[in-house]
C-alpha cells in the first residue's frame, strides 16, 4: 500500500509529447492523504490545493449554498409529493448543467477561447455514425439532458421527500453540530471516489460494457458535455451513491453539494482542458488528466485521484509511456482471459 519507502524519480514537466497535445507533469499526483507511514503535511497540502484555490469542489460549494438559499423548495412544501418542487429542482439541474457546460463548450470549443492551449487531446469533437445523430456534441447534450438530468433528479427527489417527512436522520443547521457539518464534505469526496470505483469496475465487465458502458467511452476524446453522457442504467447506478445520505445524518447544502459534485464535476473532469484560460490566466482548474486516460486506454483508472485505488488494484496509469505499455499488456492478459 505504502510507496513512501521508494525513491520518488523526477518529473516530466508538463508540456507536449508524442500522444498528447498536452500532458501535466508526469507522472501525474494522486492523493497522499491514504500514504503510509502518513504524511500530514502532503496531505494538508492536498487538502489545502482542493478548497483553498479557485477549483471544481469549491464551485460545488458555492453553486450549492447559493441553490440551497435562493432556488431550493423549502422542507414543508417537499414533505407531501407534488409535481410543483419535482419540476422546480429538474428546472435548477437542467439549468446548473446547461449553464456550466454550455459556456465551457461554447468557450474552449465553439469560440476556442484558448485555442489548444492545455488542451490533452489534439482531435475536436467528432461527427461520426457511431453517435446518436451522427454528432458528438448532440449525442452528448441529448444523453446528458434526457437520461442525466431526469435520473439525476428522480434521486434527489427520492431523497429529499424522505429527508422532509422525517424518515432518516437529517442534520437541521451548521449550528447543531458543525464539527461533522464539515467533515461530511470530506466524508463524501472520498466515499464519491470509492463508490465511484466499484460501480466503474462493475460497468466494465464486459456484457455491461458493451450493453451500457459503452455508450460513455465511444467519447475516446471528451468534451464538457460528454461527463454525464451516459447509458440510463449508468445514470441509475452513477447516483446511487446519494444512498450514503440515508445513513449519515446529512443537511440539504450537503446533499446538493454531492449531487453537484457527481454532476457538475463530470462536466468539468471531461472538459478536455487541463484549465480554463481567460487572457492568458488560472481561471479554474478544469479537466481531469486521470480520467482522460481511462477514456484513451480503457482498462485502467476507473477511480480518481481522490483515492489512490486503482494503484492498490494495479490499475493506476500514471501518464507515462512505461504505464501505457504496462497497461496495454495487462488489457491483452484481461481479454486473452475471456
Ligand atoms: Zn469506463
Ligand atoms: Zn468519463
Amino acid at each position: 500500500m505504502a510507496n513512501a519507502d521508494t525513491v520518488t524519480p523526477p518529473r516530466e514537466p508538463a508540456g507536449k509529447s508524442r500522444a498528447w497535445n498536452f500532458h501535466p507533469a508526469l507522472p501525474i499526483g494522486m492523493s497522499p492523504v491514504f500514504d503510509l507511514p502518513w504524511k500530514p503535511k502532503a496531505a494538508l497540502a492536498w487538502f489545502a490545493g482542493t478548497w483553498l484555490k479557485i477549483t471544481p469542489p469549491v464551485n460545488h460549494l458555492l453553486c450549492a449554498i447559493a441553490a440551497y438559499l435562493l432556488l431550493w423548495p423549502s422542507m414543508e412544501r417537499m414533505a407531501s409529493f407534488g409535481g410543483d418542487w419535482v419540476a422546480q429542482i429538474f428546472a435548477i439541474n437542467f439549468g446548473a448543467v446547461l449553464i456550466l457546460a454550455g459556456a465551457l463548450h461554447l468557450y474552449l470549443y465553439v469560440f476556442a477561447g484558448q485555442e489548444m492551449r492545455l488542451k490533452f487531446d489534439v482531435r475536436p469533437m467528432q461527427k461520426s455514425p457511431r453517435f446518436t445523430f451522427g454528432n458528438q456534441t448532440w449525442d452528448n447534450m441529448f444523453w446528458t439532458l434526457a437520461s442525466g438530468v431526469s435520473i439525476w433528479t428522480a434521486w434527489a427527489v427520492l431523497y429529499f421527500y424522505v429527508a422532509a417527512n422525517g424518515w432518516i436522520p437529517t442534520l437541521d443547521s451548521f449550528g447543531a453540530s458543525p464539527v461533522w457539518f464539515v467533515a461530511l464534505f470530506f466524508i463524501i469526496r472520498f466515499w464519491q471516489s470509492f463508490h465511484f470505483y466499484w460501480i466503474h469496475r462493475l460497468i466494465h465487465i464486459p456484457w455491461l460494457f458493451k450493453n451500457v458502458h459503452h455508450l460513455h467511452h465511444r467519447n475516446v476524446n471528451v468534451g464538457p458535455w460528454s461527463g454525464l453522457a451516459m447509458h440510463p442504467v449508468e445514470h441509475l447506478l452513477y447516483y446511487s451513491g446519494i444512498l450514503i445520505h440515508f445513513v449519515l445524518p446529512s443537511h440539504p447544502v450537503h446533499v446538493i453539494f454531492h449531487l453537484f459534485a457527481l454532476n457538475l464535476g463530470a462536466v468539468f473532469s471531461h472538459a478536455g482542458f487541463d484549465k480554463v484560460l481567460i487572457r492568458d490566466k488560472e481561471a479554474i482548474k478544469a479537466g481531469s488528466f486521470h480520467h482522460q486516460l481511462h477514456h484513451r486506454y480503457f482498462e485502467c483508472n476507473y477511480g480518481s485521484e481522490e483515492m489512490p485505488l486503482d494503484r492498490w488494484f494495479g490499475s493506476f496509469h500514471d501518464g507515462t509511456e512505461a504505464a501505457t505499455k504496462r497497461i496495454r499488456a495487462r488489457k491483452k492478459l484481461i481479454f486473452a482471459r475471456k
